[in-house]
């Protein structure tokens, strides 16, 4: 994955400090170029635009790392002249027209891109891929996750972001960007208002997965079958919360709920953001104890902490789950043994316990 132009609370690094130091008072002879999260643009230190501000600026030792996060050479300081000769004005063109595709929405044709360039298809590549390290492919798929980080900061639906960023379509949002978007920390007011969570989908066995966190751990795991379904559910539950791009320790996390869905048996590792009353913390505490290939019925969750009378609400809590398999709902079935409902799928729930079921039998 392209380093990400938009890590809003990628740690500040003391080189960075050093480098903005280095912009701020336009020193010359600086090695680095940085990228403009608003713009979309990479510069050289020295270019005439105005300074853009501390946080929407990223830093990166190369024209390369700046264009593999998506970020376009900006048309002032011509930051890819230093790759040499008239290939670094050349494939500045390029880019230029591959951003052309993203903004329309167009499918991007590599072979006018190359026309245009003056050069055969298999040149361009060639070019392309030594000075970028990408394919011009992967190039617009880098730009496309560029664009999208500011739109989303804006309000609107993350569908809309995605439109704005260039996606045509949510499937194709969903393709190039599999690890997507976020939102931080548990402000806990309504709708994830004046909160940052960050937010991503991915495909697992048990369909597709959505997974929001923020600074204190996961607070969203969804399954189903229509990432754009996902989206807008996620979309609905935080409508006021900010998104953030994600971070390694966000892609650490995806990869972590990813192996979870898929072997419910093995104990959560993960830090949850568990968010809910008294009451439904103390059912999902109590979810979260029964042992693996266990299952109960609502009466017996509500026994077990301590409200015998308490099964409807019981069973509201469980519903009200927004952690699935982590806090193991899936773990209640009828008492007669019928699996009843699941938010997220009879089917999987059906998957999930036939999985505890095999492991805790030793298979
Ligand atoms: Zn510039």
């Amino acid at each position: 994955m392209p380093p990400n132009p938009a890590s809003v609370d990628a740690p500040v690094s003391v080189l960075d400090n050093l480098r903005w130091q280095q912009l701020e008072s336009r020193l010359p002879g600086a090695s680095f170029v940085y990228g403009v999260t608003t713009t979309g643009v990479v510069c050289s230190p020295g270019c005439p635009s105005r300074l853009p501000r501390r946080e929407n600026v990223r830093f990166y030792e190369d024209i390369r790392g700046a264009l593999q996060a998506g970020f376009r050479p900006c048309k002032r300081c011509r930051p890819l002249d230093k790759v040499g000769t008239d290939l670094g004005e050349l494939l500045a063109r390029v880019c230029r027209n591959l951003e052309g595709y993203v903004v329309s929405g167009a499918d991007a044709a590599i072979a006018d891109v190359a026309s245009d360039a003056d050069m055969a298809e298999a040149t361009l590549l060639r070019h392309f891929r030594s000075v970028t390290g990408l394919t011009p492919t992967e190039y617009l798929a880098a730009i496309r996750q560029c664009r999208l980080y500011p739109a989303l900061a804006k309000q609107g639906s993350v569908l809309q972001a995605a439109t704005e960023a260039g996606y045509g379509s949510a499937s194709h949002f969903y393709q190039d960007a599999p690890r997507l978007t976020g939102m931080p920390p548990a402000k806990h007011r309504k709708g994830g208002k004046g909160e940052q969570l960050t937010f991503a989908l991915a495909s697992t066995e048990l369909g597709e997965l959505a997974v929001a966190a923020s600074s204190q751990g996961v607070c969203w795991i969804a399954l189903g079958e229509d990432p754009g379904v996902l989206l807008d559910e996620f979309q609905d539950h935080f409508r006021h919360a900010t998104l953030l791009p994600p971070n390694d320790a966000f892609n650490q996390q995806i990869a972590a709920v990813c192996q979870l869905v898929q072997h419910p048996e093995q104990p959560v590792t993960l830090p949850l953001d568990i968010r809910g009353t008294v009451f439904q913390r103390q059912v999902w505490q109590a979810l979260q104890a029964i042992p693996v290939g266990m299952t109960l019925d609502y009466q017996q969750l509500a026994e077990r902490i301590g409200r015998p009378t308490a099964a409807r609400a019981v069973a509201r809590a469980c519903a009200s789950n927004v952690l699935a398999v982590a806090v193991p709902c899936h773990r209640i079935i009828r008492r007669d043994g019928g699996l009843s409902g699941y938010r997220w799928g009879v089917e999987r729930k059906a998957w999930l316990l036939a999985r505890e079921k095999a492991a805790s039998e030793g298979n």
